[in-house]
């Protein structure tokens, strides 16, 4: 579960996220919209402290992200241990990011042997697990440059779960996506979704958000307007932004 608490964060001038409270509970599927630049992308960023918050809480299971409590105050955590965080934390970002001179299945083998020291054929016997969750089994040894875009999402998807995280962040993966490969890509997160993961997902596809989220948080100018209910707040929005939003986008 997560627990956004009044957090705030800027830019320089630029107040960005003021006063973001959200929580999410183990197993939901929290989709994220709003209006370009309304912070969203930053609030995700901000739950694995990619960004550090200027103020305000954020714990996943129980645990503050970034800070430590010692004697009554809060510290920021080194490094190594943010690192730690983060690897129960799957990202997947719009743009793929695959390492383009390893096949799909070394991309996916990378993280598990290097960073948590798994045997190699434990991690490629994982990695062909997750490659046929994710519908690419005959894919394995293909190069990134030698797969759709929707493909190499669903790899990069394949990715973050080798990690066995317990959350799983989504920044629009299927925008940069040519329209009839946005499909294959939100299959994979529904089945994701029904299998019991926790999910924040920014998205912009409204079907995806109805369908398969639980609740619909609607952000604009760095504070959630609206949120509820999935299908109350895209299909019966009680505000006027929400609707508006949702107008424009439909
Ligand atoms: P989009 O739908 O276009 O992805 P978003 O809701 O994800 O938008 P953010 O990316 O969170 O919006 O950006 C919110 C605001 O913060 C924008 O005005 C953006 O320019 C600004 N911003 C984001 N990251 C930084 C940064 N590292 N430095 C300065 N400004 C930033
Ligand atoms: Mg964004």
């Amino acid at each position: 579960a997560v627990n956004i608490d009044t957090v705030y964060k800027s830019f320089g001038l630029l107040n960005v996220l003021r006063g973001v409270s959200m929580a999410v509970r183990e197993g939901e599927v929290a989709c994220l919209i709003g209006p370009s630049g309304s912070g969203k992308s930053t609030l995700l960023r901000c739950v694995n402290h990619l960004e550090k918050i200027d103020a305000g809480l954020i714990s996943v299971h129980g645990r503050l992200i970034g800070y430590q409590e010692r004697n009554g105050r809060l510290h920021e955590m080194h490094d190594r241990d943010v690192a730690k965080q983060r690897r129960g934390i799957g990202m997947v970002f719009q743009r793929f990011n695959l390492f383009p001179h390893k096949t799909a299945l070394e991309n996916i083998v990378e993280a598990p042997t290097q960073v948590l020291g798994m045997a190699k054929e434990a991690a490629v016997a994982e990695a062909r697990e997750q490659l046929a969750k994710v519908g690419l089994s005959d894919k394995a040894n293909s190069y990134p440059s030698q797969l759709s875009g929707g493909q190499q999402q669903r790899v990069a998807i394949a990715r973050a779960l080798a990690m066995r995280p317990s959350l799983m962040l989504f920044d629009e993966p299927t925008s940069a996506l040519d329209p009839e490969l946005v499909g294959d890509v939100l299959a994979v997160m529904r089945e994701l979704a029904e299998s019991g993961m926790t999910m924040i997902v920014v998205t912009h596809e409204m079907g995806f958000a109805r369908d398969v989220g639980d609740t619909v948080a609607f952000m604009d100018g760095g504070v959630i307007v609206e949120h509820g209910d999935a299908r109350q707040v895209i299909s019966e929005p009680e505000h006027a932004r929400t609707r508006a939003f949702l107008a424009k986008v439909r």
